[in-house]
């Protein structure tokens, strides 16, 4: 999940990184009272989940409450690649003389997170790596020790910082990684962590992405989601706690268990169609779980079949049937269904959608070959 950066940079603050004055406003007005407050230059800055805004001309510097206010304006307005801008942070303006990257992220093949650093940050972060990787230094984190400080040293030499910096920027490495750690998150980054003309270092950026899995322990980091950057199916199905990704073929999987619903999708590609999701309904599913499985399923324009594959286990088979027949009740429709029913009272349950006028199937591959031939038909 990713979260905005006035709320990355909070959540740095918060372990000790140096952050600017600042707050976020959602209309004009506010944004100029924010001005007010803090006095002297402000930083107007669109807070969408995009990277790029400053090019984009989502940041621009006010030297008065009435410019902040303006600008404002014309930034809550816009949207950014295609992201429309709710809010906008109003910071006070650092005197920038020079621009380091600083992030941590999870480097799956070593198996550790790494710390990221480059002399050259800024917004050509991304060219710098493509170009001249070699002023990236990298340096892996022992997730059971720590950042260690002989780390923290080399890093400092590494990009050439001035020796009179070398104490602040290990602090705001350490807690940089305490944040990282503390807040399960897969990404941790200040583009630009600058050296102000002043003599200090402050993060002027923040971004945080957080491990979606570890959610339900920061119930304050997951109360951060912005859904404007989610695939709207996708934060319905959240809802109901169905495992469900959009995808782009024509037949609609409805599945219960993550491996049993891969192999579907692998089947209906062998048979020559294309999968228009994965959906795990999970175990035990019932009729409120599967009617809202059916209504996310079909919500997409792009269904021309559904392929229902049912292990009934602790679920008898004849339960999980009528719990389709409810579902179908409720979400009329003319796709063709395909139903592959197994296991416990699995039987009864095939007759229960036949006599439904349901398309059923003993076998994954008789199930597959049906539902890209219904696909077909359809299209
Ligand atoms: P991004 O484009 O989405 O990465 O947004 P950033 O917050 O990193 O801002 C982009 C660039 O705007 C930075 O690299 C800075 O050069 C500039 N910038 C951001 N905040 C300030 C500020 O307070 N003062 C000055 N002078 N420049 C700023
Ligand atoms: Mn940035």
């Amino acid at each position: 999940m990713k979260i905005h950066e006035y709320q990355s940079k909070q959540t740095f603050a918060k372990y000790g990184v140096p952050i600017p004055k600042g707050r976020v406003a959602a209309t004009a007005s506010e944004a100029k009272e924010i001005a007010k407050e803090l006095g002297g230059r402000v930083v107007v800055k669109s807070q969408v989940l995009v990277g790029g805004r400053g090019k984009a001309g989502g940041i621009k510097l006010a030297k008065s409450p009435e410019e902040a206010e303006e600008l404002a304006t014309q930034i809550l307005g816009m949207e950014i690649k295609g992201l429309p801008v709710r809010k906008v942070l109003i910071d006070e303006a650092a005197n920038i003389e020079s621009e380091i990257y600083l992030g941590i992220t999870n480097d799956r093949a070593a198996r550790k997170p790494v710390m990221m650093v480059s002399a050259a940050g800024g917004v050509e972060i991304e060219e710098v790596a493509r170009l001249t990787p070699e002023k990236i230094i990298k340096v892996h984190i022992d997730p059971i020790m720590g950042l260690q400080g002989y780390q923290t040293r080399d890093i400092a030499a590494g990009i050439d910082l001035d020796r009179k910096y070398w104490k602040e920027f290990a602090k705001i490495a350490q807690a940089l990684w305490k944040a990282y750690v503390a807040s399960d998150a897969t990404l941790a980054e200040i583009n630009p962590l600058v050296i102000t003309k002043e003599g200090h270092l402050l993060a002027v950026d923040g971004k945080m992405l957080i491990d979606d899995n570890a959610l339900f322990r920061h119930p304050d980091l997951a109360e951060m989601r912005d859904t404007d950057v989610e695939d709207k199916a996708e934060t319905d199905a959240r809802k109901y706690g169905l495992s469900y990704i959009t995808l782009d073929g024509e037949i609609g999987c409805m599945v219960n268990g993550a491996g049993l619903a891969m192999t579907t999708m692998d089947i209906v590609k062998l048979f020559g169609g294309s999968p228009a999701n994965f959906l795990d309904i999970g175990g035990g599913a019932n009729a409120e779980k599967v009617t809202a499985a059916f209504r996310i399923i079909l919500s997409d324009p792009n269904v021309k079949a559904v392929l229902i594959n049912i292990f009934g286990g602790i679920t008898r088979g004849d339960e999980v049937a009528r719990g389709i027949l409810t579902a179908l009740d409720e979400v009329k429709t003319d796709v063709p269904m395909v139903v592959r029913l197994v296991g416990t009272n699995a039987e009864e349950g095939r007759q229960l959608l036949a006599d439904a006028d349901m398309i059923t199937a003993e076998t994954l591959v008789d199930a597959a070959k049906k539902a890209v031939a219904a696909a077909q038909k359809g299209a």
